[in-house]
């Protein structure tokens, strides 16, 4: 019956996915059953038991879930900052598991950029926005004109032009941010990787730094996969992926069309996410709704498969 569910599930996801033509080639990001497991003194804690992902190149992700989910555990993984204790990670080319040092800092200098929660980690504070964003070329070699220029011309887009000069301290925490998207930038990665980069911020500056995100998305076309617990910033991206005990457990995929009336419609559908095992997690307010827990009946119909409480009547055959 997972066969089916997952058929169906697979046609369901790509009809509303048309916008993002990327989303049937091989994906830029792909992470298979990723185990983390922490040992400190005494206890283990599992941060990711079995967490699949994928993420088709120019795309925009948004992954949210509940404080101590895993989210950064994964980042850590995905900018090669941390590697799993259990399956597999790629990004592009690079196999994150199995990459040697020298690689893990060819990768992390060139192919991903990262904008992380405290605005402190991401610039050098005695260097001015400009010197910030020159940074990161000149430790890939780039020559001092160029990054000049390339610096100068990045945080125009991100409208600091007026900027440059100043050092972190003499900034908003909204145009540090955004002076740090710079830096992510500046190597031209495939990727950027953002840890609750307006974790720090009050809502409109937030929502500034998270338009920059999107301009960087649309106008780059750079894959952005970004950390979020802000519900209305995962509202505006094209798919919202939950993470849920280490695991992804749902997602939101957004279209946009036009109606009739020359009008952007945005429609979001849900999808839960069925794992290689054929495991799904119901949503809690189902499982309340109907007092499913335990064990529930299963019946593969044609074109779906019902899900029933244990004690459902007479015909309740599914007993085990
Ligand atoms: P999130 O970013 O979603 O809040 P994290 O990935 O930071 O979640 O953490 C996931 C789980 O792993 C939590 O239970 C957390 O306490 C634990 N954890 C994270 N980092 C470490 C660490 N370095 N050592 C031990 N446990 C950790
Ligand atoms: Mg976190």
């Amino acid at each position: 019956m997972s066969v089916t569910a997952q058929a169906r599930m697979a046609a369901a996801s790509t009809s509303a996915v048309t916008t993002a033509a990327a989303a049937t080639a091989e994906p830029l990001i792909a992470c298979e059953n990723l185990v983390r497991i922490y040992q400190t003194a005494d206890v283990e804690v599992q941060a990711l038991q079995g967490l699949d992902l994928h993420v088709a190149a120019g795309t925009m992700v948004a992954i949210v879930g509940a404080s101590g989910s895993g989210k950064s555990t994964l980042l850590g993984i995905l900018s090669g900052l941390d590697a799993p204790t259990a399956g597999a990670a790629r990004v592009g080319s690079w196999d994150l598991v199995s990459m040697s040092a020298s690689d893990r800092l060819a990768y992390r200098r060139s192919s991903v950029g990262f904008v992380w929660q405290q605005t402190a980690r991401n610039l050098v504070p005695y260097l001015s926005a400009q010197r910030n964003v020159e940074l990161p070329m000149g430790l890939n070699g780039a020559r001092s004109r160029v990054r000049a220029d390339r610096a100068r011309d990045l945080l125009a887009s991100l409208g600091l032009a007026d900027k440059a000069g100043r050092r972190p301290g003499e900034l908003s925490g909204g145009e540090q941010q955004r002076v740090a998207i710079g830096v992510a930038l500046a190597n031209e990665p495939a990727v950027v990787f953002a840890d609750e980069p307006t974790g720090e911020l009050d809502t409109a500056t937030g929502d500034e730094v998270f338009a920059a995100f999107r301009r960087v998305n649309a106008e780059r076309g750079t894959t952005v996969v970004i950390v979020t617990h802000d519900a209305a910033v995962s509202d505006q991206v094209q798919r919202t992926v939950a993470i849920r005990d280490g695991r992804t457990s749902s997602e939101v995929l957004r279209s946009t069309s036009v109606d009739e009336f020359g009008e952007a419609q945005v429609t979001a559908r849900e999808f839960a996410v069925l794992d290689r095992a054929g495991r799904l997690q119901l949503p809690a307010g189902y499982r309340q709704a109907l007092g499913l827990e335990k064990r529930v009946r299963l019946e593969l119909e044609s074109d779906h498969v019902g899900v029933w409480p244990e004690d459902d009547g007479a015909q309740a055959g599914g007993e085990r």
